[in-house]
């Protein structure tokens, strides 16, 4: 008798307890939210997206200038990599990007930055964004700074957000995983590889947020950069097109525009960046984008025309959608066949 009263006290007591936090962990949430500025976003960007990383193409110096920045961000953040990345790089080799069409790109990495969840930290959530863009032509550097200056940045942003939640007592209760993958302009190789040899088992993924381009405006929404274009999140899962409509509302409210969600859109964009490597495993996948514009894979893709407000609205409603899925009681259930 006694015993199981003290058991069910005790319980009671755990269950006040994880009640207690999760109604911290929601008020705060705005604050953590907040976190994620333009300044900060800006100051990435101008580095990242700089002459100095010489257009960051794959296994470039360049590039792996801009990778090395990127971990130094994770580092003064106090963030770290996974267990089978203590460096925080995954080798990409040569060979497995060569393997099909071969552009003789050479070794590359992708890197990989870690926080670790405290209830479930098995099940893991993918927030990913390409660090490579297309280099030097003709003598001109490509910065790319929409194409994905925009989401490598975001990614330090939302991470950093992350481990300021963290720092309170209130991190993440699953995994996060930030991948910045590599060769993505060449055939989604980073994330391919990734998805081949991951370091967390694909049937623990409960879903991958995956960012690519979202600083400028399309000609579709000339009068306002206030919209996002989300592509695949009801491919494969209700509950992560949930999910993302109700982060938006209690975050940012952009419009969300589904016009290259049809299935039938000849841009195909949903088989166009990295997300898509974890959607043919049947991992839920949702890709934030703000269409293409005149500057798209051109050398003006430029930090000037970057549209900061807009950027940081949009990381911000990358990381509230990172934040439930996280957070949230149950992953993302699978209950469609597939997206294509
Ligand atoms: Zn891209």
């Amino acid at each position: 008798m006694k015993k199981s009263f003290f058991l069910s006290l005790a319980t009671v007591l755990t269950l006040h307890c994880y009640a207690q936090t999760d109604a911290k962990q929601n008020q705060d949430f705005t604050k953590y939210k907040n976190s994620i500025s333009t300044l900060d976003l800006k100051n990435h960007l101008t580095i990242v997206a700089s002459d100095e990383m010489e257009g960051r193409e794959t296994g470039s110096l360049g590039q792996k200038k801009a990778g090395k920045y990127l971990i130094e961000q994770y580092k003064k953040n106090g963030i770290s990599s996974t267990k089978a990345t203590k460096d925080f790089y995954q080798k990409v080799p040569a060979a497995f990007m060569n393997k099909e069409d071969n552009e003789n790109l050479p070794d590359s990495e992708n890197i990989l930055a870690f926080i670790k969840g405290s209830e479930k930290p098995d099940e893991i959530v993918v927030v990913s964004a390409h660090y490579d863009h297309v280099g030097i032509k003709r003598g001109e550097i490509y910065n790319g700074a929409d194409d994905d200056g925009s989401g490598t940045v975001a990614l330090l942003e939302i991470a950093q957000a992350f481990q300021l939640a963290k720092k309170d007592g209130l991190g993440p209760k699953r995994s996060i995983l930030f991948l910045h993958v590599t060769g993505e302009e060449h055939g989604l190789h980073g994330s391919r590889y990734y998805s081949e040899n991951p370091v967390f088992p694909l049937k623990n993924t409960i879903a991958d947020v995956n960012i690519d381009m979202i600083g400028r405006r399309d000609s579709n929404h000339k009068d306002s950069n206030n919209y996002i274009y989300l592509i695949g999140s009801d491919y494969l899962s209700t509950d992560l097109y949930n999910i993302c409509e109700d982060a938006n509302k209690k975050s940012v409210n952009l419009t969300i525009d589904y016009t290259f969600n049809d299935k039938n859109d000849p841009n195909r964009f949903y088989y166009r960046s990295d997300h898509y490597n974890f959607a043919k495993n049947g991992i839920p996948s949702v890709f934030l984008f703000n269409g293409v514009h005149a500057d798209y894979h051109q050398k003006t893709d430029e930090v000037s025309k970057i549209e900061f407000d807009a950027l940081c609205k949009r990381t911000q409603l990358a990381f509230s959608i990172a934040w439930d899925l996280a957070n949230r009681a149950n992953r993302p259930v699978v209950d469609k066949e597939d997206g294509r």
